[in-house]
C-alpha cells in the first residue's frame, strides 16, 4: 500500500488475532472513532471484548474471510502467526500493508537471513532438519545453545537448551524444521519499535531494557542504561532497512542483544509489542495508537517518553487474581487486565506500568 488517504471517523478496521494485542488496539481505535471487527479461530478471544464483532472462524474458511474483507475499510493483524493464505484472500487495496512481513517473521531462518542480507549481524545459527543437520550444527556452532522450532515457537515454547556434549544428545530432533543457535553472551537485551506511515515516515520510542525468563518476557525497564544506549542507533538504523524494505506500514519491533561486538539481531515481529506496552502511559503517543494512525493513513503522533523512569511488568498465570491489589500501592501503578477467562501457568493475563517523575 502506498500514501492511504487518512480513513474518516466511523470506518472499520479488521484485525487478524483475538489476543490481548487486538484488545489494546481496538481500544486505540475507539479512541480514534473507529471500529474493529476481529477475526481468529474459535478460542479465549479477549479482543472481542472491544471489538463491534468478532467472526470466529478458521483461517482457511474462504466465504467467512470474504465478508470479513467486505466489512473492513482496512485490515491488519496482530498476531504473527495468521497464515499468510488468510492475508492473501482480503483484497490488496483493503490490507494496511502487504503479507511480505508476516511471511518472513513466522520462519526464524527466514528473518535472519533477511536481516543479514541487509548488514545486520543476527545470532550464529545453522538450518536442522535431521539428527545429522543437528550433530553438525553442535559442531560447528558448539555449546551452549538453543534449538528452536523455525517456526510457531513464541514466549520459549518449542525450544530446547543444549548446555554440553552430553545434553544435546538428550535433545530430539523433534521433526519439523529447526534452526540451532548458538548461546549469545549478551550484555543486555532490548527491542526497537518503530511505526512507519504509508508515507514512508519512521518514528522510534525509546528502547526499553527487557528481561526474560524462559523465554518470556516478564520486565522492561527505560532506561535502558548506558550498555544498551550506545547500540540504540546501529539497531534503529537496522530496523529502519527493513521496515523500508517491505514498505512496511504499522508499528514493527525488532529484538536485540546489547554485546560487545555490536547489537545482535534475535527476532522480528510485525505488529505491536509486549515490550511496547509502557508506551500506553509512558510516551506522548502509544504504540497502538500510532499502529492505527499508520494504517489509516493518519499523521503519526510524537513517540516521545514522558516520565524519567518506567517499569513494566507482566501478570502471568495466577497473579492476575491479586492484581486488584497492586492498585492499593503508592505511586498510582497502571494496571492492565486483559480479561483471559483461564489462568494458565505462564499465560499473559495484564501488565502493570509504574512510573517515576513526569519530563518537562
Ligand atoms: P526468542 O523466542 O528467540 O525471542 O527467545 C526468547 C528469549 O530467550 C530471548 O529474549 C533470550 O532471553 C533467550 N534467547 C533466545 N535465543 C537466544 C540466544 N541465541 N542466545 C541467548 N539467549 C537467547
Amino acid at each position: 500500500m502506498t500514501d492511504r488517504s487518512p480513513l474518516p471517523p466511523g470506518s472499520t478496521i479488521g484485525i487478524f488475532g483475538g489476543g490481548q494485542l487486538g484488545r489494546m488496539l481496538a481500544i486505540s481505535a475507539l479512541q480514534l472513532g473507529y471500529r474493529c471487527i476481529g477475526y481468529a479461530p474459535a478460542g479465549d478471544n479477549v479482543a472481542a471484548e472491544a471489538s463491534a464483532d468478532f467472526i470466529e472462524k478458521h483461517w482457511g474458511d474462504g466465504e467467512a474471510l470474504s465478508t470479513f474483507a467486505a466489512r473492513c475499510d482496512v485490515v491488519t493483524w496482530e498476531f504473527e502467526n495468521v497464515p499468510v493464505t488468510a492475508v492473501e484472500a482480503i483484497p490488496a487495496e483493503r490490507l494496511a500493508c502487504g503479507p511480505r512481513a508476516l511471511e518472513i517473521a513466522q520462519d526464524r531462518l527466514a528473518e535472519k537471513r533477511f536481516v543479514e542480507e541487509l548488514g545486520g549481524l543476527a545470532t550464529p545459527h545453522m538450518r536442522v532438519e535431521s539428527d545429522e543437520d543437528f550433530a553438525a550444527a553442535i559442531e560447528r556452532i558448539g555449546t551452549p545453545g538453543i534449538l528452536k522450532t523455525a517456526r510457531e515457537g513464541y514466549d520459549g515454547k518449542g525450544q530446547w537448551r543444549v548446555d554440553d556434549g552430553h545434553a544435546a544428545r538428550g535433545v530430539r530432533f523433534p521433526g519439523q524444521r529447526c534452526i540451532y543457535e548458538g548461546l549469545v553472551d549478551f550484555e543486555a537485551e532490548f527491542s526497537v519499535i518503530l511505526a512507519r506511515g504509508s508515507d514512508g515516515e519512521v518514528r522510534f520510542w525509546d528502547s526499553a531494557a527487557n528481561t526474560h525468563e524462559g523465554g518470556m518476557l516478564v520486565q522492561s525497564v527505560l532506561p535502558a542504561g548506558a550498555r544498551i544506549e550506545a547500540q540504540v542507533e546501529e539497531a534503529r538504523a537496522l530496523a529502519s532497512r527493513v521496515a523500508d524494505a517491505l514498505s512496511y506500514v504499522g508499528v514493527l519491533t525488532l529484538e536485540f542483544f546489547a554485546t560487545k561486538d555490536g547489537p545482535v539481531f534475535n527476532e522480528m515481529a510485525p505488529r505491536v509489542h509486549n515490550s511496547g506496552h509502557w508506551t500506553i502511559e509512558g510516551a506522548a503517543t502509544s504504540q497502538f495508537e500510532n499502529h492505527v494512525r499508520a494504517i489509516c493513513g493518519l499523521p503519526l503522533g510524537a513517540t516521545a517518553t514522558r516520565f524519567a523512569t518506567i517499569d513494566m511488568r507482566n501478570i502471568v498465570g495466577k497473579q492476575a487474581s491479586r492484581a486488584h491489589a497492586i492498585l492499593a500501592e503508592e505511586g498510582e501503578p497502571h494496571l492492565h487486565l486483559y480479561g483471559k477467562r483461564e489462568a494458565r501457568e505462564g499465560r499473559k493475563m495484564g501488565h502493570v506500568t509504574r512510573v517515576g517523575a513526569r519530563l518537562p
